[in-house]
């Protein structure tokens, strides 16, 4: 049976003995294709059997086998498909401040329009290391310890490019952000899982040290942590930072949500004793400024690191959209009363729906830091997170995230539910009105 059509090739189901069951195969499409007889079996190597030809390999490659579509992806589709209110993917409903907006078209008029340089333009540099030092007492070199990027999906990728050789161990922690383990698969390495475990999302130090092999490379920490809303804490922190110091190891950070911490503070990795040197530390202005769509992000780290990141950076992107990084720099340079401001609205934000949710039925805690809360929907009667984020679109009329997306066996992470706060006050509201047809079983319909 063909199932589907990839340029010049079709798939289509075929009978696996072994397997005893129908798979998938890429077969040539005749009508398609136009360099059958161009290499011939004797010069690929291959011998006896059907004619081979080097086009005839499934896609997409192997290494991005089972990728699929990302769950922001599929969760942004579904939401406008059913007219679904979109907690789903994190992105603001609101706008970037116009200072920011207004730096960026100043750079487009002034004729800012060629590559930048690669690492980032001086300026942002400038206004990094001057943002590290005033809010962190971090000192970075402009020049050779930072590094501008297509948003920090690009800095995670091109960082995990630059340290791994193939087979080398990354330990992630679980649920973890879906991009991680991608670009960890795409540098050939290997990730290993740590689990972050309901309700508090501690995690045993112990299982951290288990997953380190003579193979570990470097242990990823994301904090404030997506999906959960957790913020490690100094003394997790500080252990992961020892193993670190111990075997050698290198420490990638995502602080990407570093201006959005209610409880406790944000402590950067590369402060603690001994870790300077051997962090990546990788954030974003897009979370910060609400300006998701302009991708830009930083990996701060040392020259030799620096030096990594970079060698993958120049061949990923080059260097990232010149006024962009113009507004960006400008936006960098704000004072503490932006930020204040910032969190301020998130608090509010976060306390309306952690309240809500909690009324309507849910077990939910509120989260330490981030724009997301994973709450606890069982209550309602629902075991699995994706069946219960169709009802909630199909049904209920709100998209939410299932975060067994974001776990090594998906089985542990079937209970919860991420919704993103980014959202004006009155989506919330709206969103809220809607859930609260939710009724747990036996309390009507839901
Ligand atoms: N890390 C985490 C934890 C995220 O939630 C996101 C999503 N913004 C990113 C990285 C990617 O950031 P950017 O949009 O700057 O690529
Ligand atoms: N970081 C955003 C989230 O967690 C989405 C990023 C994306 O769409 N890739 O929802």
């Amino acid at each position: 049976m063909r199932l589907a059509r990839h340029g010049k090739y079709a798939v289509e189901q075929v009978w696996d003995a072994a397997k005893g069951d129908q798979i998938p195969r890429f077969a040539r499409d005749d009508s398609f294709f136009c360099h059958s007889e161009e290499r011939s079996g004797e010069e690929t190597g291959h011998t006896g059997g059907a004619p081979y030809h080097p086009y005839m390999r499934p896609l997409p490659a192997r290494r991005l086998a089972g990728f699929g579509t990302t769950i922001f992806t599929e969760m942004t589709r579904l939401a406008a498909l059913h007219g679904a209110i979109n907690l789903a993917q994190g992105f603001p409903d609101f706008d970037g401040p116009d200072f920011v907006k207004e730096a960026a078209v100043a750079a487009i008029r002034a004729g800012r329009g060629q590559y930048a340089r690669m690492t980032g333009i001086p300026e942002i540099h400038d206004a990094l290391a001057a943002k590290y030092r005033r809010d962190y007492g971090l000192e970075y070199r402009a020049g050779d310890e930072i590094t501008v990027t297509s948003g920090a999906t690009e800095a995670i990728f091109a960082t995990i490019q630059g340290i791994s050789d193939p087979e080398d161990e990354i330990v992630l922690f679980e649920p973890y952000y879906d991009s991680y383990k991608a670009s960890v698969l795409m540098a050939g390495a290997v990730p290993r899982f740590v689990t972050l475990e309901a309700p508090d999302w501690s995690f045993d130090v112990a299982a951290v040290e288990r997953a380190l092999t003579v193979r570990t490379r470097a242990i990823l920490v994301n904090t404030p942590h997506n999906p959960t809303g957790k913020v490690f804490s100094q003394s997790e922190l500080e252990a992961i930072a020892r193993l670190c110091v111990e075997r050698d190891l290198i420490c990638i950070t995502d602080e990407v949500y570093e201006h959005m911490v209610y409880e406790g503070r944000h402590v950067p990795m590369a402060t603690l004793p001994g870790m300077r040197d051997r962090t990546i530390t990788i954030s974003s202005f897009g979370k910060t400024f609400s300006l998701t769509g302009w991708k830009i992000g930083w990996a701060m780290a040392s020259p030799e690191l620096s030096a990594a990141v970079r060698a993958a950076h120049q061949f990923i992107t080059f260097a990232t959209a010149t006024p962009l990084q113009h507004g960006a720099a400008c936006a960098l340079s704000a004072g503490p009363e932006y930020y204040e401001e910032l969190l301020a609205g998130y608090r509010a934000r976060r306390d309306y729906l952690v309240a809500e949710l909690a009324r309507i039925g849910f077990a939910v805690r509120p989260p330490a830091g981030t724009y997301y809360v994973c709450a606890d929907f069982r209550r309602f009667g629902f075991e699995d997170d994706v069946a219960f984020c169709r009802h909630l679109i199909e049904n209920v009329g709100v998209a939410a995230i299932p975060p067994s997306a974001f776990y090594d066996r998906p089985a542990k992470g079937l209970g919860y539910v991420r919704f993103a706060f980014c959202k004006e006050r009155r989506t919330l509201e709206a969103a809220v009105e809607r859930l609260s047809s939710l009724s747990p079983p036996g309390r009507g319909s839901g």
